[in-house]
């Protein structure tokens, strides 16, 4: 699938965030083998290219189903500029995935100002069998407060780990029903 996104593609902003979600994609890898965190990783940078945070999805280490990697980065980031309020430090996070709906509500929240993420919702879903939520126009909304968002950037790679992380027998961790 192609790159999706809520504004016009700068391609600047675009390769930029191609090497930044691929070196997230590697070090994920590394960091599932090592370390046994959830298959997702995300950073926050501020716009001179500075990282603020970066984390991985800790549901399992942690026991809490709302350590998600994007929630993780963001709380970081606060502690880090300690502030409930990014707005003004104009800050991008990056995510090896599509947020689920957890996600996007503490994203909305947070005052970031731009999404990049790698896989879709549709292949994490399809490859690990976790429920990313419902999200309708999800872009859209994001528009409508000032945020935009670039999607499925190097989905191949981010594919890749979490194929891999199913296929060694890596828990697959979800409320039972
Ligand atoms: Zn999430």
């Amino acid at each position: 699938m192609s790159v999706i996104s809520n504004e016009p593609i700068d391609e600047k902003k675009l390769e930029k965030a191609r090497q930044i979600i691929l070196n997230l994609q590697n070090e994920l890898a590394y960091k599932i083998e090592t370390e046994g965190c959830g298959p997702f990783l995300a950073a926050v940078f501020d716009e001179k290219g500075n990282i603020i945070s970066k984390t991985a999805n800790s549901v399992i280490n942690e026991k809490c189903s709302h350590n998600h990697a994007e929630m993780n980065a963001v709380k970081e980031a606060e502690k880090v500029l300690q502030t409930y309020d990014l707005a003004p430090f104009n800050l991008s996070l990056y995510v090896t995935a599509e947020p689920c709906i957890m996600c996007l509500g503490g994203i909305m929240w947070s005052g970031i100002k731009s999404v990049f993420y790698g896989v879709s919702s549709k292949d994490v879903e399809r490859i690990t069998g976790f429920d990313e939520g419902f999200k309708p126009s999800w872009l859209e909304e994001f528009k409508k407060r000032g945020i935009t968002v670039y999607g499925q950037i190097e989905e191949e790679a981010g594919k890749k780990v979490l194929e891999t992380y199913v296929k060694t027998g890596k828990t697959v961790y979800k409320p039972s029903r």
